[in-house]
């Protein structure tokens, strides 16, 4: 079954529709046999009176039966009917004549006098069922028999249905317990410390849904633990390398078994700007991430942003044998972006495509969409295998997980994080699509300016 509102309502419903259908059958059939009586005792006046007329032409009850079984509606009554005469003995009925008092004055007293010419010859009473033997049976009340009847097929139908219904709710609470209790456990486990744990999920209802989220919530929470830990042994280590060299340099220099040289303190001072550098970068990501970062907004064509970008690498892409292209229309809406912030994410973003990319080409791209501006970054470069592509945006985060790159600057792992740090502080978006072997694009998407 499909959700838990579903489920709940379909067995409140199945419960309330059996009920009503049990209440419906037994009370129906009591009243078809009680209105059968009470029918019987409006026929009994009839069957009275037809039994005067008989006595008056006969004198006596003598051969009574082959007159009640002739007449076709005396006789569909006369099987229930006993006729006493005023001896008190039976004159018709299924049992054998019997001596005097057979009958309770009382009982005779429910039955129907039989009168000719004002003179009492006997009393016509209705059988409530056949003889047993030759005991008389007992006239019941018609109307506390047939209140006594509904209401024992009510009690029945509601006992049978309040059985069902708790059928159905130890089976439901057993469903939806089940789940809750894992949860719980999970849950207090997870407050122990005890992160990334999972659940069970059994079915797709609302429930299941729950125990999806949670389970999502574990990994992502174990997953950004993971991260905060192994970006605080990223930092310790990008910090640990310049540093040990710089102290290295300083100490031969200071017992002086090296000279210094331009070369040797050309050294020094590119890792102290490696040093630099990540410290800027980490308070820029801390700045962008809080919101604290001020920007300097204003309107500015996309197109002219990357052309901007563009100029930039165009040599560098020229020696690589690149070609570096730029799509967009000239009517592009305007962005409200920091020039100087938004350069520097299409920088890195080109300068990272041009560092992926052997041969082919990079284009980059705006375009509107509805009421946002669309920038993108495409290469033709090695890709992003599908499972780093989820973390690429992540702090310390690097595909090649060699630290350091041939005649290059030491990769910080830290380009797109800041990226989509800025990105989202310019109130935007960042995607990356990728093939392996195939290229890359990342796309921006900005709010475009409303053109009055
Ligand atoms: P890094 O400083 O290591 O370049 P980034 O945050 O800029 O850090 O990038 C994270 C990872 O994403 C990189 O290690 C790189 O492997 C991968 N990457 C980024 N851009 C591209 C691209 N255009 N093509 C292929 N891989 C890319």
């Amino acid at each position: 079954m499909g959700s838990l509102a579903t489920r709940l309502t379909l067995s409140f419903v199945t419960v309330g529709i059996i009920g009503a259908i049990l209440v419906a059958l037994l009370t129906g059939l009591r009243t078809r046999v009680e209105f059968s009586r009470f029918v019987g005792n409006r026929d009994l006046e009839a069957l009275s009176d037809a039994l005067s007329a008989y006595y008056l032409v006969k004198g006596d009850w003598e051969g009574v039966e082959r007159f009640v079984q002739s007449d076709r509606r005396l006789h569909t009554w006369g099987n229930r009917v006993v006729v006493v005469d005023e001896q008190n003995n039976i004159a018709y009925g299924p049992g054998p004549r019997v001596g005097p008092a057979a009958y309770e004055a009382d009982t005779l007293a429910r039955g129907v006098a039989i009168e000719v010419n004002g003179e009492r010859v006997g009393v016509a009473l209705l059988e409530e069922e056949r003889f047993a033997g030759n005991r008389p049976g007992l006239p019941l009340n018609g109307e506390s028999a047939f209140l006594s009847g509904v209401t024992w097929a009510a009690i029945v139908s509601a006992g049978i249905a309040g059985l069902l219904a708790l059928a159905l709710g130890l089976w439901l609470t057993r469903t939806l317990t089940r789940p809750i209790h894992a949860l719980t456990e999970a849950a207090q486990a997870m407050a122990g410390g005890q992160l990334g744990l999972q659940v069970d999920v059994p079915n797709d209802d609302e429930l299941g849904r729950l125990a999806a989220s949670f389970n999502q919530m574990s990994h992502d929470l174990a997953h950004a633990s993971q991260v905060q830990k192994q970006m605080t042994a990223d930092i310790a280590h990008d910090l640990r390398t310049p540093l040990s060299i710089l102290r290295g340099y300083a100490e031969a220099l200071q017992d002086q078994t090296l000279a210094g040289s331009p070369e040797l303190y050309g050294i020094m001072v590119d890792e102290v700007m490696h040093l630099e550098r990540l410290v800027n970068d980490l308070r820029t990501l801390s700045l962008a991430e809080t919101g604290g970062l001020a920007l300097n907004l204003r309107a500015v064509d996309p197109k002219a942003l990357l052309e901007r970008a563009g100029l930039k690498y165009v040599l560098a892409a020229e020696q690589q044998g690149i070609a570096l292209r730029l799509e967009a229309a000239d009517d592009l809406p305007s962005i409200m972006v920091d020039v100087d912030r938004m350069t520097q994410v299409l920088n890195n973003l080109v300068a990272n495509a041009l560092r992926h990319t052997t041969a082919g080409e990079i284009v980059l791209t705006a375009a509107q969409e509805g009421n946002e501006v669309v920038m993108a970054v495409r290469d033709t470069g090695a890709g992003i295998a599908p499972e780093d592509t989820p973390y690429i945006f992540e702090r310390f985060y690097r595909v090649d997980k060699s630290r350091q790159r041939a005649g290059q600057s030491p990769a910080s792992g830290l380009g797109l994080a800041i990226v989509k740090a800025l990105v989202e502080a310019h109130k935007g978006s960042i995607q990356v699509t990728s093939t392996p072997q195939h290229g890359s694009t990342f796309t921006l998407r900005l709010p475009a300016l409303a053109t009055s």
